[in-house]
Parts: C-alpha cells; structure tokens; sequence
C-alpha cells in the first residue's frame, strides 16, 4: 500500500468546499454523477473511434446504492462501467488539480467564505465536494482495456492511499463512508429527489437500488 500527500491546491480546495459549501452539500451527488457521465461518454467514444476498444461489451450505465445504518456506517455509492483509472490516473486526478482554471479561481477567492459559496458552487468543485459529506471515501477503479483494478482510500484530510483492488469489469466505483452531515443521503427519497433536480440532464440509464 503506498501513502500519498495531497498537492497543495488540493487541500486548499478540501478546506474551502468543507467552509464554505456546507449549505448546498447535496450538490456533491450532481458532482459525482456528472464524473460518471464523463466516464462513460469518454469509453463511448473510444468504443466507436479505437479499434482497440471495439471489442469491449459496453452498455453504459450509472448504479447508485445505499446501505442504511442505525448509528454511524451508513454508505452511499455511485458506480459506473466507464473509462475507469489506472494507478497514475488515480493520482494525477484524485490527488492533484490539473486544471490551470481552478488554480486560478482558487487566488481569486477572498477570505469570506460566505461570499465565495456561491461562485464556488458555480465553479463546479467535483469529486473533492463528497468529502463535505462523507469522513472516508473509497474509489475502486480498472481501466478500460487493462486487467489490474486499483482501490484509493482518503479521508480527505492530507492525503490517501492506493493499493490493489478487485473489480470485474472496466469502471469506477465510488463509496462514501457518510459523516454525521451526510447520513442524511443513505435515503432513496432523497437520492431520488437530488438526482431529478440535478442530473435530469444525463444522457445515460441511471439505477438506483
Ligand atoms: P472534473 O470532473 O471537473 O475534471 P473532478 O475533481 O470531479 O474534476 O475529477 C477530477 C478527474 O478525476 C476527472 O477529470 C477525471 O479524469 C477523474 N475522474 C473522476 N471521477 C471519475 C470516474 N467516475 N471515472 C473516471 N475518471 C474519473
């Protein structure tokens, strides 16, 4: 299992989302769909345009789950058959920010973060958002076109981990180990009703069971 240190930028964006983004933190669902859709348009992509990727059987889809708990150790996870990430995928997008864009925003921030919450919630945070609503997040994750799987662990605080994984087919899944701000979302009612509101848009069949 190899340790990781977030990249500067990173913890920066943890703490400002975390302050700052509190009151909208169910857009962290918008947030993770949205990764998923982008996974799957990119193997669809491929699928059409790479005789390499020709072969794969693809019907994409986005699976959404829960698992309820009485006290803490509820879950919710959101699956996809996507692009997925090899190892240095894993840690040049989940442990570095490679947009030039958010570097930039990220100065142009004041240090009100009531101010900033809406421009941030405007920004489009992504993946980082789940941990305003999850103490753990576990994303296990193969490539399309390669037969290792690779699971990353954080806690969002300075770093993560990254060790083998299993998973049978090409794809991502991503499991939040809900805090006490985010048990809330282990509830099909609420799942359902993030979802209309925010990824009514996504051109593929999400499940949810
Ligand atoms: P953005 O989606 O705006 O680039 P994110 O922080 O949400 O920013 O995600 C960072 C990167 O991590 C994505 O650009 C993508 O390369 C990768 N990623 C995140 N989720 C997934 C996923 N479900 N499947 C494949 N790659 C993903």
């Amino acid at each position: 299992m190899a340790q990781h240190e977030f990249q500067t930028e990173v913890q920066q964006l943890l703490h400002l989302i975390i302050h700052s983004l509190y009151s909208n933190k169910e857009i962290f669902l918008r947030e993770l769909v949205s990764n998923a859709s982008d996974a799957l348009d990119k193997l669809k992509y491929l699928t059409v345009s790479d005789d390499a990727y020709k072969g794969i059987a693809f019907e994409p889809r986005v699976d959404l789950s829960f698992r309820k708990a009485d006290g803490a150790g509820s879950t919710l996870t959101v699956a996809d058959n996507g692009i997925g990430m090899n190892e240095a995928d894993l840690i040049d997008s989940l442990g570095t920010i490679a947009r030039s864009g958010t570097k930039a925003f990220l100065g142009r921030l004041s240090a009100d973060a009531k101010r900033d919450s809406n421009l941030i919630g405007q920004f489009g945070v992504g993946f980082y958002s789940a941990f305003m609503v999850a103490d753990r997040i576990e994303v296990v994750s193969r490539k399309a076109g390669e037969d290792k799987a690779y699971k990353w662990v954080s806690d969002g605080k300075s770093g993560y981990t990254i060790e083998d994984g299993a998973r049978e087919t090409q794809g991502t899944t991503v499991t939040l180990f809900l805090n006490d701000e985010g048990e809330e979302f282990a509830s099909r009612w609420s799942i359902e009703d993030i979802i209309k509101r925010y990824s009514n848009h996504v051109a593929f069949p999400i499940y949810l069971t």
